[in-house]
């Protein structure tokens, strides 16, 4: 059984405690790796080199020499990638044509910010007379970034790329079931020139390990994205110390189809965004809106789609769906089925996995699509991040609205029309961080995003994304010669 050391102070280590953490492919069921169970004292220690790096090197180098070793990290990637995604797909069991996607993305986001790195400025202000002021973008220090397992490898770049630019030291702690990426994105920080901690990597379960990184008093900043109840943990965790925290959460994304939408077009994207990754995307469209006046004609079309979807082993070119990634979600995403049938909703296709015996072992369920469900349904309200569509039909614009907004979520909403009016209309009144119309799930680093409601705090990718990793400092000069007088004087 290989056992994969994680990275801390520039050493592959083990954990304090010797206890190792099983690593299992959602495919066969079978464990792949073990990877040492961090503990708090572990962390501690990360922390400490992470603090020592940061004061004793990082600072020290020129943001264009750290754009530097950002370019030479984006083009190992680049080097390494056809591992990198075969790891991720056996972590986690995204099919391999999507994985060996996500690793150039990753590199290219690693690209875009360090382009950033060295133009990181402040401002001068308008002072009051005889004074001189500006503002600086310093870095924290040591970040902590904890990510979820649906984008592992891309999560690594959406959090660590920007906290590098902007001049930090940063530790992953990547989720549980998928750390392989997170450790080898470490290796090849290490194998670039990246200073022993500045790039490190924790691996074991969220809970005590996850809660003292959060609320570490030398961490100044916190960059989550998982669930909306581990954010709640992670806000209290880093009340302590005050550290700035910044939160990506779940979501409930409605999709919502305007009787004048290019049917083809909004079918193809229904279809995708709730099935892709086997729905395990936080903006995944989970609840399609469909105008009553479509709603049989665009499922007569939506529905053999969705059967036509190959669902199978990760490796194969022609699956489209994987295997859930964990036991534990999977259980999770049938018991969510179970309840949309005892709500009384209608199961119009899916609902369990393939009737195949070499898939017996995985995690797997079809892509499942419910009717006739109503906004206040369990399988409408809460986050099931699995291949299972709701579908509910609207009137009119306003009751489109009510129902989209109708969740604690406010992650992204789509909108399918070519009237002009609707849109404009409709994108001020959703509340949801992104609205995509006429498309669905297009990211990139460019793109800011930050959830609205529930959803999230703060900002991820962008520019905006990058001033999450830095804090204001302003310098005032006075530029006389004289005392400062009283106000009375
Ligand atoms: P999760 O259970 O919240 O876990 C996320 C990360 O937090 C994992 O690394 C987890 O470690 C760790 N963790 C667990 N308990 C912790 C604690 N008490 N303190 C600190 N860290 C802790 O989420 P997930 O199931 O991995 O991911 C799915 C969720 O992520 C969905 O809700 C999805 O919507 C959300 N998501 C949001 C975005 C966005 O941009 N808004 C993007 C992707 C995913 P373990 O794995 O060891 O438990």
């Amino acid at each position: 059984m290989e056992q994969k050391r994680m990275l801390i102070g520039g050493e592959w280590v083990e954990a304090g405690s010797g206890e190792w953490s099983d690593n299992l492919n959602p495919h066969s069921g079978e464990v792949i790796c073990q990877v040492p169970s961090a503990t708090v004292e572990d962390v501690d220690r990360a922390v400490e080199a992470a603090h020592k790096a940061y004061y004793e090197t990082w600072r020290e180098i020129h943001p264009a020499d750290r754009a530097k070793l950002m370019f030479k990290l984006a083009d190992a990637i680049d080097e390494c990638a056809d591992d990198i995604a075969r790891m991720e797909t056996a972590d986690m069991g995204k099919p391999y044509n999507q994985s060996s996607g996500d690793v150039p993305a990753t590199a290219d986001i690693f690209r875009f910010y360090a382009g950033i790195a060295d133009k990181i400025e402040g401002e001068c202000l308008v002072t009051p007379a005889k004074t001189f002021g500006y503002t600086l973008h310093e870095p924290f220090g040591v970040v902590a970034s904890i990510t979820p397992w649906n984008f592992p490898v891309v999560m690594i770049g959406m959090k660590g790329a920007p906290a590098l630019a902007a001049g930090n030291c940063t530790i992953f702690k990547p989720a549980s079931s998928s750390p392989s990426t997170a450790l080898e994105l470490g290796r090849l920080a290490t194998e670039v020139g990246f200073p022993p901690g500045v790039v490190q990597v924790i691996t074991g379960e969220g809970g005590a390990m996850g809660s003292r990184l959060a609320g570490h008093p030398l961490v100044g900043k916190v960059t989550f994205t998982g669930s909306t109840a581990v954010g709640r943990k992670i806000l209290e965790a880093s009340i302590n110390n005050i550290a700035k925290v910044t939160l990506e959460l779940g979501g409930k994304t409605a999709n919502i189809v305007l009787p004048d939408a290019d049917m083809d077009m909004a079918v193809a994207a229904a279809a995708r965004t709730i099935f892709l990754n086997c729905g395990q995307i936080c903006t995944a469209g989970s609840r399609l809106l469909l105008h009553e006046s479509i709603k049989d004609e665009f499922l007569a079309k939506l529905i053999p789609l969705a059967e036509s979807l190959k669902v199978g082993d990760p490796f194969d070119e022609a699956t489209k769906l994987g295997p859930i990634s964990s036991k534990q979600q999977y259980d999770t995403v049938l018991s969510y089925i179970d309840t949309g049938k005892s709500e009384g909703a209608t199961l119009l296709t899916g609902g369990s996995g393939p009737d195949d015996p070499a898939l017996a072992h995985g995690f797997y369920v079809s892509p499942t699509i419910f009717g006739d469900v109503t906004a206040d349904m369990t399988i409408a309200q809460e986050e099931i991040f699995g291949p299972v569509l709701s579908v509910t039909t609207f009137k009119d614009e306003d009751e489109a609205v009510e129902i989209a907004n109708g969740t604690d979520y406010g992650l992204a909403a789509a909108l399918w029309t070519r009237d002009v009016s609707a849109v404009h209309n409709l994108a001020a009144r959703l509340e949801a961080g992104i609205v995509w119309v006429n498309c669905t799930n297009i990211f990139g680093p460019w793109m800011p995003y930050g959830g609205y409601k529930v959803s999230g705090l703060g900002f991820e990718a962008g520019i905006e994304g990058l001033k999450e990793f830095t804090r204001v400092k302003t310098v005032l000069i006075d530029t006389t010669d004289t005392p400062t007088t009283w106000p009375t004087e």
